[in-house]
């Protein structure tokens, strides 16, 4: 966890009335435990997106692609631990990787939240599948490795967006801080 989120945690102990000392016992044991959890699950997950202005990027080997301002949903896989895939899409990767790590790293793409569904990787090209019927496919973007037209999608409302990952069966991932809110507020 990054220092930035750890004290985004402790400001929101504190915010529920936690003393600045009960509040850093805390992040001692359940930091580390939510990540242990997450990290053990594999599966796919749809990484919502918003570009605040037309632009255009330079897209690793696919060269540039202008993005039209607005939203955009990207269908990705992560068998090795939904929980760190995520944290790279959140925070930047050091090292652009994939298609969808250039574009996160224009200063006008911002990642907004996430859905999450424990599955194989197979099932993560029937989801694209199903984006591609409502969205507008951006041709070749985080597919070189399958068939598909396209895993990233633009839509025009969000609405439509979540209804979409709701009907694949994909829920909405919470990070550390908004679990642990959600999980004592319930308490
Ligand atoms: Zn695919």
């Amino acid at each position: 966890m990054s220092e930035d989120s750890a004290a985004d945690l402790k400001k929101k102990l504190r915010q529920m009335g936690y003393s600045d000392k009960t509040a850093e016992e805390i992040l001692k044991w359940y930091t580390p435990m939510f990540h242990k959890r997450m990290s053990f699950v594999k599966g796919i997950y749809v990484l919502i997106i918003s570009v605040n202005k037309n632009i255009t990027i330079r897209v690793g080997a696919l060269r540039n692609i202008t993005f039209k301002k607005g939203l955009y949903a990207y269908v990705g896989s992560a068998q090795n631990g939904i929980d760190k895939r995520l944290m790279r899409h959140f925070q930047g990767a050091k090292r652009k990787f994939w298609h969808v790590d250039y574009f996160l790293a224009n200063t006008h793409t911002k990642a907004l939240k996430a859905f999450y569904k424990e599955a194989e990787k197979h099932e993560e090209c029937a989801v694209a599948r199903e984006f591609r019927k409502k969205g507008f496919a951006v041709k070749k973007f985080g597919c070189s490795d399958c068939r598909c037209e396209s895993h990233l999608f633009q839509f025009d409302h969000y609405g439509l967006l979540e209804d979409l990952c709701l009907k694949c069966g994909l829920i909405p991932y919470h990070l550390a801080s908004e679990s642990l809110h959600s999980e004592t507020s319930e308490a």
